[in-house]
């Protein structure tokens, strides 16, 4: 039996062999006798899922050693209250808003701290980056939040901004929660990048966090303590219990990743390749067509999200039928920005973008 091609913007497909090797540990992990959801997260047994977890982590994404790994609770928009609690001192922090997600970041962080919009690409309908060189960035600004894919506009900076070059000294955070472990990542950089695993690491339920470790100690009084990234840190998130299914099905991704090839190139490399080839082969066949279009700037396609729309828009629902009947699944875009909406993750195979473009090629063959 083959499986549906999934294209869920998220909770999201995950690797075949990651979730047929769940299935067979499910009742039975290694021989301990029981599931991993059954287990103490303080035992041996879970701490060696976790070490190896956030040690998969480490070497596949190049995290330098003067940075901590956490598995925390409450997705990327606890983070938004998390991030200023942490890192803003209650001083001022600037945002670049770009799509949906940034502009929620910048909203929650009003609660907590003086917010700037340095730049924004509303004027676009956010399908463009607004230029680097335009950004208002203060001098004070305690961060600079950044949202390096916008999952529903389907906009990504292919490059880290250098705030360095930009002259400001802030700590840049990036969420990368929906193209985390698409690509490597600059961590010369970041100060700090979050991301929910539901799109591209895992099952919902665990946050991912990786912060340099200067900037712990600095959270406000009133932070919870289980969002404090110090306490977090200290107690190698076990100060609360961790999502501990979630980061096993997470670490069984990684060990998925370090695995993948693509000629010479390996894990994330290799996986940063094939993505460019499946991002490139899907805008090249609605640009090529009269039938679809993709309003993002072509320098600024997001290579994990694309959003498309047929010309005629009357056609939707019949579009997304006939894909359901081809095992074609969750096209529909999001509501705030209508037509349809191909999500193509790390797990997504090449052979699931051949068969959405063949798809979308007879579809509209059929009304021509
Ligand atoms: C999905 C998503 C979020 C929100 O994640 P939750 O787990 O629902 O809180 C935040 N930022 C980006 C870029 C996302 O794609």
């Amino acid at each position: 039996m083959t499986r549906p091609f999934n294209f869920s913007a998220g909770p999201a497909n995950l690797p075949e062999e990651v979730l047929q090797q769940a299935a067979a540990e499910m009742l039975d992990w290694h021989g301990s006798g029981m599931g991993v959801m059954e287990m103490s997260h303080r035992g041996k047994e879970f701490i060696s899922i976790y070490e190896n977890a956030e040690a998969d982590f480490r070497s596949l994404m190049a995290v330098p050693n003067n940075f901590k790994i956490l598995f925390m609770q409450g997705g990327g928009l606890a983070e938004n209250a998390i991030v200023p609690l942490n890192l803003s001192r209650g001083a001022s922090a600037d945002f670049i808003v770009t799509g949906s997600w940034s502009d929620k970041s910048q909203k929650e962080a009003r609660k907590y701290c003086d917010v700037q919009v340095a730049a924004t690409n509303e004027s676009s309908g956010h399908t463009s980056l607004p230029a680097a060189a335009t950004w208002q960035l203060r001098r004070e600004a305690s961060y600079v939040h950044v949202c390096t894919n916008e999952t529903i506009h389907g906009v990504e900076f292919h490059a880290l901004p250098d705030l360095k070059a930009l002259g400001s000294d802030a700590p840049l955070v990036i969420d990368f929660s929906s193209h985390v472990a698409s690509r490597p990542v600059d961590w010369s950089r970041v100060g700090l990048a979050f991301g929910g695993a539901q799109k591209n690491l895992g099952p919902a339920g665990v946050t991912l966090v990786v912060v340099r470790e200067d900037l712990l100690g600095h959270a406000l009084p009133a932070c919870p303590s289980a969002f404090n990234y110090k306490i977090v840190a200290d107690s190698e998130s076990m100060y609360n219990t961790p999502p501990t299914y979630a980061i096993y099905i997470a670490g069984l991704t990684f060990q998925w990743l370090k695995r993948q090839k693509e000629g010479e190139l390996a894990g994330i490399a290799a996986m940063e390749q094939r993505n460019q080839t499946k991002a490139q082969r899907l805008y090249e066949a609605i640009d090529q067509s009269q039938f679809y279009v993709n309003k993002v700037d072509k320098e600024c396609r997001s290579r994990m999200n694309v959003p498309f729309f047929l010309r005629d828009e009357s056609r939707n629902e019949a579009f997304l039928a006939g894909a359901k009947m081809r095992g074609l699944l969750q096209l529909k875009g999001h509501k705030s920005v209508g037509g349809m909406r191909a999500s193509i993750y790390n797990a997504m195979p090449m052979a699931g973008v051949e068969a959405l473009i063949d798809y979308m090629q007879e579809f509209e063959q059929k009304l021509a």
